[in-house]
């Protein structure tokens, strides 16, 4: 189905942030590029062949479908799948992905699926949980986790990981601080015991901003390659990779005493000008932009939505903006347009770009 709206997916600006964080980095240290969710609501295979284009050395997706999907696209980098299902292990193997096993149950299933393969030194990583509490083995398990390794040579341990849980808030510092130094203290005594040495990380972008000094062998930067630092003097040096745009299906003069959209949420009091665009809350528009919370930009002008946001439409107030029918309309035109908006909806980007449906079409340019 062709729909009006579409998301634009700019690479230029993909390459610029991936080359800003590049910078924040040692030379010898390893880049993730986290494409999980579709690339953060964008378009995964667009940009994991862009990453694998510049040089990124490693993908992470969520899920085993999301790197099959990739494998399908042709993409041959190492793709870390972060939260892999047992049900999916031989899929994922058949696909040549890394699975992140975080407690006995996904290792030893793991292997036991490998061994059924006769399969060799398959790359794996171990997460261990250092104060996030949601996935990950603790640093009282390295023993037992080092005898199944020692056991079974189907597997080799391709990286020990942690993940932070407050990286973007330096009223977090000290409890930030103290998860690197368990993470360093675990991983001293797991590359002493298993007698080869993986590789180590624990930084996602904020980590990257705000302790660059943790960036071990590798870090996994995700909403930063997307133009979004979690703060505004990064952010400002980032560029958009997305922008939605569509247009005004139809223009409309409301009378004082008239309502617009459903529930006759809003009732004018004076003439008003709307103008109807096919986005709605199944394109993943929040029904919380809607009456007065949310815009768009028309010819360079904010325009206020106008009662409660449908399904496939909303209605904007274009009173005082000069418009008609086909204009162009933004409906999320950069990084400071979109954590506007999620400030208003009491959320963060994140969220924002990941439920842009699917039903939008993606145009890479
Ligand atoms: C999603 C995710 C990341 C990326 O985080 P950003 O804040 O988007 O950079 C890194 N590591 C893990 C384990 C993740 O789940």
């Amino acid at each position: 189905m062709t729909h009006v709206s579409v998301l634009k997916i700019n690479l230029e600006a993909l390459e610029h942030n991936f080359n800003f964080f590049k910078s924040k980095l040692k030379a010898s240290t390893k880049f993730l590029g986290v494409v999980k969710a579709f690339g953060y609501g964008s378009d995964s295979v667009a940009v994991a062949k862009h990453l694998e284009r510049i040089g990124t050395n490693y993908l992470a997706v969520a899920y085993a479908k999301e790197g099959v999907a990739l494998r399908k696209a042709g993409i041959k980098l190492p793709i870390l799948v972060l939260h892999p299902q047992p049900d999916q292990f031989a899929l994922l193997i058949k696909n040549c992905l890394e699975p992140n096993l975080y407690n006995f149950k996904s290792l030893e299933v793991f292997v036991k699926v490998l061994s059924k393969n006769k399969l060799e030194n398959y790359p794996i990583h171990i997460k261990f949980n250092t104060g996030l509490n949601r996935l990950g083995f603790v640093a009282d398990d390295i023993p037992k986790i080092i005898s199944i390794l020692a056991a079974n040579s189907s597997v080799k341990l391709a990286s020990i990981f942690s993940h932070l849980a407050a990286s973007e808030d330096l009223s977090e510092k000290a409890f930030t601080l103290s998860q690197i130094n368990q993470f360093e203290q675990i991983a001293n005594k797991v590359k002493k015991e298993l007698g080869y040495t993986p590789m180590q990380h624990i930084l996602n972008t904020s980590g990257v901003v705000n302790y660059s000094e943790a960036q071990f062998d590798m870090v996994r930067i995700g909403i930063g390659l997307y133009g979004f630092g979690n703060e505004e003097k990064t952010t400002n040096q980032l560029q958009s990779v997305v922008q939605l745009q569509s247009k005004i299906s139809q223009i409309h003069t409301i009378k004082a005493g008239e309502t617009v959209g459903y529930n006759r949420a809003f009732l004018s009091d004076k003439v008003i000008k709307t103008a109807t665009i096919p986005v709605g809350h199944a394109d993943g528009i929040s029904r919380q932009q809607g009456n007065g919370v949310g815009y768009v930009y028309i010819n360079n002008q904010k325009a206020f939505i106008v009662g409660n946001v449908c399904m496939d439409m909303l209605m904007v107030d274009v009173t005082a903006i000069n418009c008609a029918e086909g204009d162009t309309v933004y409906i999320y035109k950069d990084q400071a347009h979109i954590e506007d908006l999620a400030a208003k909806q009491n959320t963060i980007p994140y969220e924002l770009l990941t439920a842009i449906s699917q039903r939008i079409e993606r145009k890479v340019v």
